[in-house]
Order: structure tokens, then C-alpha cells, then sequence
């Protein structure tokens, strides 16, 4: 079973009723996922890992109602054991020290191993691809290790200098001095850097990653190995313990949470496990914070704002771009290049964080936020509409602002790219389960009976449709890379 699919329609994650334990993988407690029936079966549910969606990379499966035997358990125990690091974060720190107190020319890191060798260890490497290591290489670890390159689950891009220093110079001005990193290394990085040229306002971070590779460069309260679709610390208590002290704001130190999840990640674990990063924050306030939330940055494609917005409720979505090094495609689209979709999710008020002008933003009095320039403000609407950054054109029919490529389609009654099949409105494919356009699965009250077998008749703004089958036997199934690289050309249509 692959669970790539599970941001699309057909399987979706769900939330446990009762409290049984879901059962563990090397990536700690996997989630429960529902997968629509076919062919008229009823819905099956199946534990799945967490963190990877390729069963190449962790092949755990069990439907919901197996009964797994003891023997079983044991060996799956033992696998999961088996899998872990071979080395403790507290073994990597001191070795870091090791490191720290070598000669410069002794400073040698293993290109093929992606780790630091202390002199013991550099025979054993010496067929491999090594490098000398200077102190500034040392403070950049994100720049030294490469990129993971796994295109489905966890692909690494790394922020632009100007992207790092908005988010750093935004937060600095908003007057936080601790900043938990999830999946944000750079992030992390550049805090320690600036803190080295002491011009700006020391800051504190912490880094949760489930890249362990982080561990070499990082002490024990700068670094927990973590994932963040289960909440799960794979070093446990101590883990959480360092959490609980960074979270605890003594002297006033305010802290904020900014995560840059893999984008194929799914969206209702991750606001699961940020909501009880946020409780955790919470119980530590020594004054009446009971009904606040820890402010946070969640920095994800435009397209998932419906989702994001349905989990995380206090969020909004800004207009602000961010970019990456590595990734051709998300680039800042001033020089030309095609624009990034990727933007800032947050709890923090959109008035206050202020979107550089020289970048092309400017301040909607009436929105009360920072909008992109070409994000003009529609009368008739009274919204800045623009979500992929180009300007949008108000149709009259729809009574709404929709993409400049888009036209108003007299058969469809709503606005399409011109040559789109017409009757079948795209994103919009309806309920999975019975045909009907007027809600998705999740909603669907025939859920939990079986699928009806033909086509309903499925109606939309009172206009009949064209039956479509229910479920379109792929020829060859596409990954989920691939299509979710197909569903972002066509959204930047
Ligand atoms: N733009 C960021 C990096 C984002 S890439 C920066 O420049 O700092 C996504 C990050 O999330 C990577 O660091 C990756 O290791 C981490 N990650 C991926 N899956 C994860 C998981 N399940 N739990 C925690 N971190 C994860
Ligand atoms: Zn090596
Ligand atoms: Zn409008
Ligand atoms: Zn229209
Ligand atoms: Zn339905």
C-alpha cells in the first residue's frame, strides 16, 4: 500500500476513537489511515509509518483489526531496535568535543559517510571521498551535509539568505529571542552565526529534526532527533524534558515555533503534533495564557491553505514568498524565474509582520496586512485575492476574483482555464464514495455503507453532469511524486 496518495482523495489519515495504542515502527507510532473501498467494498483501515510514504523506506503495514502475535511483536521490536542510530546523540557530542580540540589539518569529514572523523577513524575512510573541515564549515552543517534527495518523503530544501534573514529579522522585530526549528536547520544555523557577530539580539533555538545526521554538529539542548507527523522523540523523556526548558519563557525570553514540513507531507498530523507543541508551551506560562496559542510560522504551499486553515483555525495565510537554494522550481520570482508558491502560515496578527517593500510588497489599509503589489484589493470582494501571486481579474458571473488565465465558461457556469474539459470542474472531483459534488468523503453520510454502483446523479448548481466513472482505472499508476509535480503545473496555470 502506498501512502502517497493520502493528501489526494481515496485515503486519508484518520483520528483514533478510543485509545488504543497504534502499534510502533522505527519511526515511532505509526498512523491509522482509511482507504476507500472499490468496487463497491466498504472502507478498510490500516497502520502505516508516519513519516515515510514510500514503502521502500519503511514497509510497515498492518490493517486495523489484525491481531498481531506475540512472536510478532517481539521480532518488530527487535527490527525497530535494530534500526536506530548506532550512535547516541550524547556519544556524537563528545565526540564533537574530540573534534574541536583536533589540529586543523586533522579536521576531516567523510563526503560518502556524511560524518566528521576523528583521527582513529580516517584510515577506515581512506577509500572514501574526504574533506578538511574549517571552523566556518563546522558552524554550517546544512551546507556541508547533503541535501536528502528522497523526492517523496523527505526532500531537503534549504532557505535563501534572503529568506532566513526575513524570517529571522521579522521575528527579532516582533521581539522573540527563542526560536524552535522544526525541520528548520538553516534556520537554526543562521541564529548561532548571528549570535557569533553579536550585532543583533542573542536568540536561542532549538532544532527538532528527524535528520540524525544534525546530531554531530549540535549539543544535547540544541538538537532532539524528532518527527514531526507523530510527535515522537526518539530519545524519549530526555528529549522531552529539554523541549519542556526551552519552551519555559524565564526572564521574559518569548518563544516561536517556525516549521518547514517535506511538502508531501500530510496536513492533519502535522497540526496534531504542532497544537501539542503548542499545549506544551502553554501549561508553562506563568500568567493566564489558557486560551493562547504559541506563535508559530508554518511554512507550506499556497494550494494547502483550505486544509491548514480547516486544522490550525487561528492561522492566516501571508503573501510573503520564500525560497529555496536547492529547488528549481521555488525560486524568488523577481529575476524571472517562476515564482515560488510557498508561503507563511501563522497565528501572529498579518498586520504586524511587515513584508518588505523593496520586494515588492506594500500594506492593504483595508486588509490590514502585506500584500503583494500585483495583489490588488477588489471592491466587490473586499479582499486582496491573490493567492499565487499574480494579479487576479474580479468575474461578475461568479461574483469572485479568479486567476488572469482563467475564463468564465458558459456551460460550466464558472470560470476555467479555456481549454479545460468541459463538465468536469477540476479539484472539484466530488465524494469518492457516492458520485455527489455536493460534498467530499470525509462528509459523505453514506460513508460507512457501501459504495453505490453507478453513478449518482450528481448535481451541482442545480445543471446535471456528465456521468464520469467513480473511479478511473489507471493505465499505470503515477507516483506520488509525479503527481503532485502534475498538480502543481496546474495550479500555476
Ligand atoms: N527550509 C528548511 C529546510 C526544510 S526541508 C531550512 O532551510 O532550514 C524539511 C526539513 O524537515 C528537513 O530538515 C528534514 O530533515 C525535516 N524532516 C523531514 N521529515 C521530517 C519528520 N518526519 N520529522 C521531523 N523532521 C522532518
Ligand atoms: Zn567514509
Ligand atoms: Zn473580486
Ligand atoms: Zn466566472
Ligand atoms: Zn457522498
Amino acid at each position: 500500500m502506498d501512502v502517497s496518495d493520502a493528501n489526494s482523495l481515496g485515503i486519508e489519515v484518520v483520528v483514533p476513537q478510543d485509545d488504543r495504542a497504534a502499534p510502533c515502527c522505527p519511526h515511532g507510532p505509526t498512523l491509522l489511515f482509511e482507504k476507500a473501498g472499490k468496487g463497491g467494498a466498504g472502507a478498510r483501515r490500516f497502520y502505516a509509518c508516519s513519516a515515510c510514504r514510500d514503502r521502500k523506506d519503511c514497509n510497515f503495514f498492518q490493517w486495523e483489526e489484525d491481531k498481531v502475535s506475540a512472536v510478532r511483536l517481539l521480532a518488530r521490536e527487535a527490527e525497530n531496535r535494530s534500526k536506530r542510530s548506532l550512535i547516541t546523540h550524547k556519544e556524537s557530542c563528545s565526540r564533537l568535543r574530540k573534534f574541536a580540540s583536533l589540529r586543523q589539518d586533522e579536521k576531516k569529514f567523510c563526503r560518502d559517510c556524511q560524518t566528521l572523523l576523528l583521527p582513529a577513524e580516517h584510515e577506515a575512510h581512506s577509500s572514501h571521498r574526504t574533506t578538511g573541515i574549517s571552523a566556518a564549515q563546522l558552524a554550517r552543517p546544512s551546507v556541508l551535509l547533503r541535501p536528502l534527495d528522497n523526492k517523496k518523503s523527505n526532500a531537503q530544501y534549504l532557505f535563501t539568505d534572503r529568506s532566513a534573514n526575513f524570517l529571522l529579522d521579522t521575528l527579532a522585530a516582533l521581539g522573540y529571542r527563542k526560536v524552535l526549528c522544526v525541520g528548520t536547520p538553516r534556520l537554526q544555523e543562521l541564529i548561532k552565526l548571528r549570535n557569533l557577530e553579536q550585532k543583533h539580539e542573542p536568540m536561542k533555538s532549538l532544532l527538532l529534526d528527524i535528520d540524525f545526521r544534525y546530531a554531530q554538529f549540535y549539543s544535547q539542548d540544541e538538537f532532539c532527533h524528532y518527527n514531526m507527523f507523530n510527535h515522537h522523540f526518539f530519545d524519549g523523556e530526555a528529549s522531552g524534558a529539554v523541549l519542556q526548558a526551552f519552551l519555559t519563557e524565564s526572564e521574559g525570553q518569548k518563544a516561536v515555533m517556525v516549521s518547514d514540513p517535506p511538502f508531501g507531507g500530510l496536513v492533519k498530523p502535522l497540526a496534531s503534533s504542532f497544537s501539542l507543541i503548542s499545549q506544551a508551551w502553554r501549561k508553562l506560562q506563568s500568567s493566564d495564557c489558557s486560551n493562547m496559542d504559541m506563535p508559530m510560522m508554518w511554512i507550506f504551499p499556497y494550494f494547502f491553505e483550505p486544509r491548514i486553515l480547516e486544522c490550525l483555525p487561528s492561522c492566516s495565510m501571508l503573501d510573503y514568498q520564500v525560497d529555496y537554494d536547492n529547488h528549481p522550481l521555488y525560486k524568488h520570482g523577481k529575476t524571472g524565474r517562476k515564482q515560488s508558491p510557498v508561503r507563511l502560515f501563522t497565528n501572529i496578527s498579518p498586520r504586524d509582520i511587515v513584508l518588505p517593500k523593496d520586494e515588492g510588497y506594500r500594506f492593504c489599509a483595508v486588509c490590514q496586512r502585506f500584500v503583494l503589489s500585483l495583489n490588488r484589493h477588489c471592491a466587490k470582494c473586499n479582499i486582496c485575492p491573490s493567492k499565487d501571486g499574480r494579479e487576479w481579474k474580479h468575474c461578475s458571473t461568479c461574483k469572485k476574483c479568479v486567476k488572469p488565465s482563467w475564463r468564465h465558461c458558459q456551460s460550466c457556469g464558472r470560470c476555467a482555464l479555456p481549454d479545460h474539459p468541459c463538465g468536469v470542474s477540476p479539484g472539484e472531483e466530488g465524494c469518492f464514495n457516492c458520485g455527489s459534488m455536493e460534498h467530499k468523503r470525509r462528509a459523505c453520510p453514506l460513508k460507512d455503507t457501501h459504495r453505490t454502483s453507478h453513478g449518482a446523479k450528481a448535481k451541482r448548481g442545480g445543471k446535471a453532469l456528465p456521468r464520469r466513472p467513480l473511479l478511473k482505472p489507471k493505465a499505470k499508476r503515477t507516483s506520488g511524486a509525479a503527481r503532485r509535480a502534475k498538480k502543481l503545473a496546474a495550479l500555476s496555470k
